[in-house]
């Protein structure tokens, strides 16, 4: 890994980063995109040294490409995706790095309309079946939102996608190397929600 001292110059704030970020997204909905077309060797060639501005958070879900759906080319925002978005030492390693190292003003966490993981974490609560493997980790980190939402609740997988998002942005704000350039206002991590018939980025908390 290289690193690099600054993000670059229209990503120096959270707030101009998320602009930015959020920017990309509309282009992809209006069908405007001045990346999409630049997916080349050549257009990775030209992105030299790494200065990403971002980092997004996203679930592994093969409907929410990452970099596509906010227009990013090679070099502008670092992407990580678990199922479900959900943490681990690994990810929280990542985006430390990211933050401390590339000096990445934002942390966006990205959940997205009929996730597979809620899903999943729906059933095994509502069947007392946790599932083997390490697809519990994914269960046991995701269950207490589906709790939060309300079991029984007719609208549980929507509203636990939500609360998912917001716990998860809460864990990443407390995080050992992020909770103080996070009070300091260097960083922010924010929350939004990805809707697969529109292709619109949402906040959960707009500014
Ligand atoms: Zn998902």
């Amino acid at each position: 890994m290289e690193t690099a001292g600054q993000g670059r110059q229209a990503g120096g704030t959270p707030r101009a980063a998320l602009a930015e970020l959020l920017a990309g997204n509309r282009r992809f909905v209006s069908g405007q995109p001045v990346h999409g077309h630049d997916v080349t060797a050549a257009a990775a060639a030209a992105s030299g040294d790494q200065q990403p501005y971002a980092v997004v958070l996203g679930c592994i879900d093969s409907r929410v490409p990452l970099e596509a759906i906010f227009d990013q080319t090679f070099g502008a925002i670092c992407v990580i995706r678990t199922g479900g978005h959900v943490l681990d030492r690994a990810v929280c390693g990542s985006i430390e790095y990211v933050v401390g190292q590339l000096g990445v003003p934002l942390v966006l966490v990205l959940g997205h309309e009929r996730c597979g993981a809620v899903g999943a974490t729906v059933d095994a609560l509502r069947s007392g079946e946790r599932p083997g493997g390490s697809l519990a980790h994914l269960v046991d980190e995701i269950a207490p939102a589906v709790i939060e939402a309300g079991l029984d609740d007719p609208a549980v997988h929507p509203l636990a996608i939500r609360r998912h998002v917001r716990r998860t942005v809460d864990a990443l704000r407390v995080d050992d190397l992020l909770a103080g350039p996070v009070a300091a206002g260097r960083v922010a991590v924010v929350g939004g929600l990805y809707d697969l018939a529109t292709g619109e980025v949402t906040l959960l908390d707009p500014a």
